[in-house]
């Protein structure tokens, strides 16, 4: 059986001590609307840095620090879904997509590359304001229940992971899942609705010397789902991209 190490997602606990104030990457290329983000974030106490181009932002996000990313769509050098699919890889940093585009299947494309909200421009400050403050909330519960925290017992729906006793329950029924599987199973659960990518999940639950390829990760999300009772509703695939855990 693969050998597991242990996932190692401490790096993406947000740098701020509290959820009020928070280390914020804005990444627009339009001059004007970057600045006037920049000042109107640090109003609320934020510290707010200022980025023009996807390399230089996903160069920022790897240096480790940032709390939350508002991502322009169109960016030169490497567009918006480009930063987020390369970021993703190895980060959980939460991340809010601007659009100028605003069509269903931009949202649909851009929640798939792995943002976890969106807005339409024009950009209303007062409803940035609101968004960034509930996903900092959001952010922060997760982190608390993060596995690489360890100890704490994750509910998702009728999913109950403990990973002290390394016991796993589905609507009261125990769970008899590998250690892999059980990874697999507590990372879906601290992040439920978040969908991770098959070289994410690659990168954290194997170790570099495996030969493992993204058919080895459908593999065993097959085995998982069968364990969890159901084809895939509750492991749900996000084609082209990976898996997410649906919580109803
Ligand atoms: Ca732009």
């Amino acid at each position: 059986m693969a050998k597991v190490s242990r996932p190692a997602i401490a790096s993406a606990r947000p740098a701020a001590e509290h959820v009020g104030v928070a280390n914020i990457l804005v990444v627009e290329d339009e001059p004007d609307l970057n600045a006037l983000l920049c000042e109107q974030l640090a109003k609320d106490g934020h510290r707010i840095t200022g980025v023009f181009d996807g390399i230089e932002a996903v160069r920022r996000i790897d240096a480790g620090g940032i709390d939350l990313v508002l991502l322009d769509w169109m960016l030169p050098l490497l567009d918006g879904p480009g930063v987020l699919r390369e970021v993703r890889k190895r980060s959980l940093v939460p991340v809010i997509m601007l659009t100028a585009r605003g069509t269903d299947l931009d949202v649909v494309d851009g929640l798939e590359a792995g943002a976890d909200d969106y807005l339409a421009k024009p950009v209303h400050i007062r409803v940035l304001r609101a968004r960034i403050a509930a996903m900092l909330r959001r952010a922060g519960a997760t982190d608390r229940l993060h596995p690489a925290n360890g100890a704490l017992v994750i509910g998702a729906g009728n999913i109950r992971v403990d990973p002290e006793n390394r016991f796993a329950e589905r609507a009261g029924r125990e769970l008899e899942l590998t250690p892999l599987e059980f990874e697999l199973l507590h990372l879906f659960c601290a992040n439920p609705g978040r969908t991770f990518s098959r070289d994410f999940l690659l990168e954290r639950l194997w170790s570099d010397d495996e030969d493992v390829s993204a058919r080895t990760v459908d593999t065993h999300i097959q085995r998982l789902r069968k364990k969890l009772g159901d084809a895939d509703t509750t492991l749900q695939t996000v084609w082209g991209v990976g898996y997410r855990l649906r919580v109803s």
